[in-house]
């Protein structure tokens, strides 16, 4: 997190415009972080980078700070596999915090304890449901709340609703966020690298996307549309019919730039037999599984001109060692080039870590979706609902 620039204008207010002296805070947090068989926490990169936001308050002489997330999607009902009870731990044990854990969000009364953290959110349906009740209960534990959970872009009842009954505040996480992701004065040229599958997101971002940057780089599942869409022979590369229409219309685009060549292969495996060839030379019972040698060449000179590069989604099958060589040859390249490189993305973060390659990019976004969510919309419920309290409580 380097290079920073503060939003200009901004209409939302954040930690550093609250007095936090003898305040009760409810801290909204994203601690939605991959859990094993015991429920310890494997990553806790996302837990890392909410502590500068505790610290501050604690600091500046809250009298308590009840922090909430939700975890996994356990559809309103207890689910001991979503419990954050291994984050608490964490908390407690790795990261030497005085944290106290209650078991359930609403049903206890809050300890008088200076660091708490309540159990799932999502175990209440009222959390999805935006149930004003739920909302109120968890408003009526603090004087204050804050948002520091980005990735948490969905409009749910601790994201949109408490901010109706509290002063809110964004934090630290929060900010930093929208301003890395902010493209409005962005240096060009301007060029997304854009991977990954999930076309139900990601075609509409490359719409949204043809009209702001410069150029648009092609990979991983998303190549298939587009091949699709021009009637080449795809085989069997994996593809969803129903989005083949947003592909279509995104050809005129001129800036859409496609790969030459693909890493191609009958079988998903390490032990399969690969070949490289054109993208008008898939055979039938054959699978695009990596872009090929001639596209990471000309890919490579395109980034190196940029001037700013946003980065989301492997190129190929990379959690397979045979195909992951070219979206780790493309990101070890942004880690090397003169323009200011951004990323995010679940599977895109993993690289990142792979490779070591963390500090070598200028920012690595938090979110998965609020990241390409908020590129594309320019704004996510959390950071209206952030303004709406501004002009409400200001008044
Ligand atoms: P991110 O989390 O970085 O936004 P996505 O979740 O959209 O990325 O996509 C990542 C997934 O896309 C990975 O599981 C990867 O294996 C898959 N993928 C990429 N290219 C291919 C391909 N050619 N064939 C099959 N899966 C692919
Ligand atoms: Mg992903």
């Amino acid at each position: 997190m380097k290079k920073r620039s503060r939003t200009k204008n901004k209409k939302y207010r954040t930690v550093k415009d609250v007095d936090f002296k003898g305040k009760r805070v409810l801290m909204r947090v994203d601690v939605n972080v991959p859990l094993d068989r015991k429920g310890n926490v494997r990553d806790h990169q996302r837990i890392v980078q909410i502590l500068p936001t505790i610290n501050y308050i604690l600091y500046k002489g809250a009298k308590q700070l009840i922090l909430v997330s939700h975890h996994g999607r356990p559809h309103g009902t207890y689910d001991r596999r979503q419990s954050l009870q291994g984050v608490w731990r964490h908390f407690r044990d790795e990261l030497a915090y005085d944290c106290h854990f209650v078991p359930d969000c609403i049903s206890y009364s809050i300890p008088k304890k200076k660091l708490v953290l309540l159990e799932n959110l999502r175990f209440h349906p009222g959390e999805e449901q935006n149930n004003q009740r739920f909302a109120k209960k968890l408003a009526s534990y603090a004087d204050i709340y804050v948002n520091d959970a980005f990735g948490s872009y969905q409009g749910h009842a601790s994201i949109v609703d408490i901010p109706k009954y509290r002063p809110s505040f964004a934090g630290f996480l929060f900010q930093n966020e929208l301003d890395a992701l902010n493209f409005k004065n962005v240096k060009k040229p301007f060029v997304f690298l854009l991977g990954g599958d999930k076309a139900s997101t990601k075609l509409p971002l490359i719409k949204k996307l043809s009209k702001k940057a410069d150029k648009i780089l092609v990979g991983g599942v998303l190549i298939f549309y587009f091949l699709k869409a021009m009637g080449y022979e795809i085989g069997r590369s994996k593809f969803n019919p129903e989005y083949v229409h947003l592909a279509k219309k995104l050809l005129k685009q001129k800036n859409i730039i496609l790969p030459v060549d693909l890493v191609l292969a009958k079988k998903p495996s390490q032990g399969a037999k690969t070949r490289v060839a054109g993208i008008k030379d898939i055979k039938l019972d054959e699978m695009g599984l990596d872009i090929g040698p001639k596209t990471v060449k000309k890919y490579k000179g395109i980034l190196s001109k940029a001037k700013t590069v946003v980065w989301n989604g492997p190129m190929g099958l990379y959690e397979v060692e045979k195909f992951a060589k070219n979206t780790d040859a493309l990101a070890n390249h942004l880690a090397t080039i003169k323009g200011k490189v951004i990323s995010g993305g679940g599977d895109s973060i993993t690289v990142i870590n792979k490779l070591g390659i963390y500090n070598d990019l200028d920012y690595v976004s938090t979110g998965g979706g609020a990241t390409l969510k908020y590129i594309e919309k320019g704004t996510l419920p959390a950071l209206e609902a952030l303004k709406e309290n501004a002009k409400r409580f200001t008044k």
